[in-house]
């Protein structure tokens, strides 16, 4: 049974967004729920109040219902339980996806948007297939630590911490969030870390992203207010409403030390 799990306070807002946080109660390692609360954060700054459904196991994902999917990290144990239920909703994810949608999937969603996963153990888990990206396996080792990336198509910079052992590989057609600065990314080959394709957003980043890096979040809340609102709507800019300013001394606090000594 889909049920809501967070709602903003009932109060006047000019907009409302739908948010289905896919497999929210077996998905959700490494504080990846923060996710959701800074997409509520954001869009309520914007004047948008939200709801967010959790839609899991047996559960119909409502593709003109919903205007965000969150598909968090979790671990194989988790992946392999609901990889069963994935084709079930995967005529709809694939519906929401191509129509431009807005999602976010991280660690573990990322790789079962694709094609398979390879578990730490070898056992191949089938994904939704909707994305050409596959995930293979690496013998005891994992990717661990503090990341860094630069995505030019817009200029941003993202921080975050990676935990997977799985190395995906992306297919043409999707391109990658970012190029590695620091960190392993993908699969520590390619120099690539997550992926894009239309407004479909994917990441090893806990941490979670979207706390970290309020640009992609403004990303996310902002083009999902233009799907359903119409293109020329006015919205607050991100400066406006978002940013904090770092003095000086503090520099790049992210993990200087240990990285760019
Ligand atoms: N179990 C997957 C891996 O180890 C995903 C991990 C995660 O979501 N944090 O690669």
């Amino acid at each position: 049974m889909v049920y809501t799990s967070l709602l903003s306070p009932a109060k006047d807002y000019h907009y409302q967004l739908h948010i289905a946080h896919l497999y929210g109660d077996l998905m959700n390692t490494y504080g990846d729920n923060g996710n959701i609360l800074m997409l509520k954060y954001v869009a309520e700054k914007l004047g948008a109040g939200v709801q967010v459904d959790i839609v899991s196991l047996e559960d119909k994902f409502d593709k003109d219902f919903y205007d965000i999917a969150f598909f968090g990290g979790g671990q194989d144990y988790e992946q392999s339980i609901l990889a069963k239920d994935l084709p079930t909703k995967k005529e709809d994810l694939s519906a929401f996806i191509e129509n431009k949608g807005v999602m976010l999937a991280i660690c573990g969603g990322f790789q079962l948007l694709g094609q398979y996963y390879i578990e730490a153990g070898g056992r191949k888990i089938e994904g939704l297939g909707i994305l050409g990206h596959y995930t293979l396996n690496q013998v005891n080792n994992r990717f661990i630590g503090d990341i860094k990336i630069h995505n030019e198509e817009f200029n941003e910079t993202y921080y975050g911490f990676e935990n997977h052992q799985g190395r995906t590989f992306l297919a043409d057609n999707q391109k990658p969030l970012g190029k590695t600065i620091y960190g392993h990314g993908n699969n520590n080959e390619d120099g690539g870390e997550g992926m894009h394709y239309k407004n479909t957003f994917a990441s090893y980043f806990h941490g979670p992203i979207l706390s970290r890096n309020a640009n992609l979040a403004y990303r996310l809340v902002t083009t999902a207010l233009r799907n359903k609102y119409g293109q020329d709507i006015l919205l607050p800019s991100y400066e406006e409403v978002l940013s904090i300013e770092i003095p000086e001394e503090y520099g790049d606090i992210k993990s200087k030390a240990r990285f760019e000594e």
